[in-house]
């Protein structure tokens, strides 16, 4: 369906707004002036979005930030998950996408999870003929971005 690129963002960030003040998280978007409505399944980038926010929160402490910039480049839309949190060592990041892979067991039974999130989102992203990769510094943060290709576009 046709799906206002803006909303769609805005409406993920109103859904963890609490759990992030609760936490004296930082919660900012990064948005460009002009954003398209696009041909999207709304539930499955939904559902991506979803994942890398919630992670980029579990994983980063009271008082960190996280920010979710989006770009369009060409007919491509970037979006990118930026976290302050403890980011994620070197060794892990090519095992990221598989599933029920988690990088530190002990921490992660702490914080939940199943180790699910990172391998769906890359198979919906891989559905879009997509691409979505990871970049991290331990101690220092992470940062998930995908894009997917624009399809269908309206004037708004
Ligand atoms: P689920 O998403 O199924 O609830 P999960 O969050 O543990 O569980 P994934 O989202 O697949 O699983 O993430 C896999 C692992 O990658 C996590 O367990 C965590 O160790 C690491 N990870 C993911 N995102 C971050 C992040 N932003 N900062 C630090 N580590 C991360
Ligand atoms: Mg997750």
């Amino acid at each position: 369906s046709l799906v206002s690129v803006r909303e769609m963002i805005e409406d993920v960030i109103d859904r963890f707004s609490f759990q992030a003040r609760q936490r004296s998280i930082e919660l900012t978007l990064d948005l460009p002036d002009y954003l398209p409505t696009i041909e999207l399944d709304r539930d499955q980038i939904d559902q991506v979005l979803d994942n890398l926010i919630s992670n980029a929160i579990k994983y980063t402490g009271d008082q960190g930030k996280v920010r979710v910039i989006a770009r369009l480049k060409q007919n491509r839309l970037f979006i990118e998950v930026e976290d302050t949190g403890i980011g994620i060592p070197k060794k892990h990041l090519s095992r990221l996408f598989e599933r029920f892979y988690r990088v530190d067991k002990a921490r992660s039974r702490e914080l939940g999870g199943t180790g699910l999130g990172l391998a769906i989102a890359h198979e919906i992203i891989k559905a879009h003929h997509g691409e979505i990769e990871v970049e991290s510094e331990v101690g220092k943060g992470t940062k998930v971005r995908f894009f997917i290709p624009i399809t269908t576009t309206k004037e708004d």
